[in-house]
């Protein structure tokens, strides 16, 4: 079975893309969320947080603030790395154990990962597609999906790989700059793509 990470920055559309894949009824271990839920609710990794971080990052019920551990690490790369180093390995086991309960007959499996090269996931998978739109694009959804302003949206995107760094280091990219009906028929040209690889590693 091949593997494939689904990555992009944030508003390229990489969520509309899974959600398409999924339809056609291909498993997707949704990484972002996966860590989230690690974060939220594994206490062993809640105390290392506040080993690394502070009791600032816990609110009066000392409950994660995970507003305020946001604020931390996008303003500070080096407490993002840290954090990272935390969660990812835990991410890593997650999606060994999900593995194991994948169907034999599953063709091709999608991650998606808004962290793929730089939590080094990409390496435990055999290709890497990489969902790409024009800044003004992205800016216009993600301020519509969330309801956030402009220059947050712009702050955000500053501390993601840039678009020239993800068409390097992925396989396959996907232009998400047009109508759903052209993202529609994209995802089938790669679904057909996929059913015909085989793995890297196999050919090695
Ligand atoms: P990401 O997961 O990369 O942050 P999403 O897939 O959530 O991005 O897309 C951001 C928003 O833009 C969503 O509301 C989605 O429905 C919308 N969207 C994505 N691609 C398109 C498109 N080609 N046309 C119109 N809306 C789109």
């Amino acid at each position: 079975m091949i593997l494939i990470g689904v990555t992009g920055g944030i508003g390229s559309g990489k969520s509309t893309v899974c959600s398409l894949f999924e339809k056609k009824g291909n498993p997707i271990f949704f990484a972002d969320i996966v860590a989230k839920e690690i974060i939220n609710s594994n206490g062993v990794v809640l105390q290392e947080i506040i080993d690394s971080f502070g009791n600032q990052v816990l609110d009066s019920s000392k409950k994660l603030n995970r507003k305020i551990l946001a604020e931390i690490v996008f303003e500070n790369k080096k407490l993002l790395d840290e954090l990272n180093a935390i969660v990812h390995p835990r991410v890593f086991e997650s999606f060994e154990q999900w593995k194991k309960q994948l169907p034999s007959k599953c063709v091709y499996a999608l991650i998606e990962s808004a962290l793929l090269f730089e939590s080094g996931f990409f390496e435990l998978l055999d290709y890497s597609l990489a969902v790409i739109a024009n800044d003004d694009e992205r800016i216009m959804r993600v301020t519509t999906r969330d309801s956030v302003s402009v220059e947050q949206v712009t702050a955000r995107m500053k501390q993601q790989i840039s678009t020239e760094e993800l068409l390097e280091l992925s396989d396959f990219q996907i232009q998400n700059n047009g109508m759903l009906t052209d993202l529609s028929s994209k995802v089938n040209f790669f679904h057909t793509l996929f059913c015909t690889l085989t793995s890297p590693k196999a050919i090695e």
